[in-house]
């Protein structure tokens, strides 16, 4: 089965995604198996974008007899986001995120599996995560409508804490 998650960047995509099991592949496919990290972030916010590319991707699935089967909605308040990502650290090699506040590292700055290093990444400030939004309100939320037509959408409590928010992925999923 084909999974997209759609969420503004800080929602919580990457922090849900190892727990969607191999029954539910992520869309792009090739993208599926990298491993979280700076870039992975913009990965899921990337694809699709806009309208014409979840078309264009409807398309080529439909070629290999297969199509889009759950699109999780990450619902959240832009408010919250800024907090989200500013306070976000990553460890790059495992992809795990961490955050000062709401997903503290028992060391700070320190991989609770490992012990390496986490990372900031340098896009991660208030005023980049500004232009994102504005992408995202502009081209992206047409793409949860078009989804959405398909019956196809889950919205999700994005804002609720991260057990919360898995719990209900589960739910989607099960
Ligand atoms: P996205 O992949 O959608 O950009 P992340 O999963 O990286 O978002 O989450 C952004 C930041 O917010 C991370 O630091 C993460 O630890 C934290 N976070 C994720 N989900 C929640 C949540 N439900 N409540 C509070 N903080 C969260
Ligand atoms: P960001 O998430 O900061 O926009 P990315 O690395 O995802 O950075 O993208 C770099 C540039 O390519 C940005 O200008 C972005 O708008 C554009 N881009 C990335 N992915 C897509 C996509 N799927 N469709 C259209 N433009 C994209």
């Amino acid at each position: 089965k084909r999974l997209i998650l759609i969420g503004p960047p800080g929602s919580g995509k990457g922090t849900q995604s190892p727990i969607i099991k191999d029954e539910y592949l992520l869309v792009p496919l090739s993208y599926g198996n990298e491993k979280p990290s700076c870039q992975k972030g913009s990965i899921l916010d990337g694809f699709p974008r806009t309208v014409v590319q979840a078309q264009k991707l409807d398309e080529m699935l439909k070629k290999q007899g297969s199509k889009v089967d759950k699109v999780l909605h990450f619902v959240i308040d832009d408010a919250i986001l800024e907090e989200r990502i500013t306070g976000r650290w990553i460890h790059p090699s495992s992809g795990r995120t961490y955050h000062t506040k709401f997903a503290p590292p028992k060391v700070p700055g320190t991989d609770d599996v490992t012990g390496e290093p986490l990372i900031q990444c340098k896009d991660d400030t208030a005023a980049v995560l500004k232009s994102r939004l504005e992408a995202f309100h502009k081209q992206t939320e047409s793409v949860i409508d078009y989804y959405s037509k398909k019956s196809i959408v889950a919205n999700l409590h994005a804002e609720k804490p991260p057990k919360e928010v898995t719990s209900e992925v589960e739910k989607v999923l099960s």
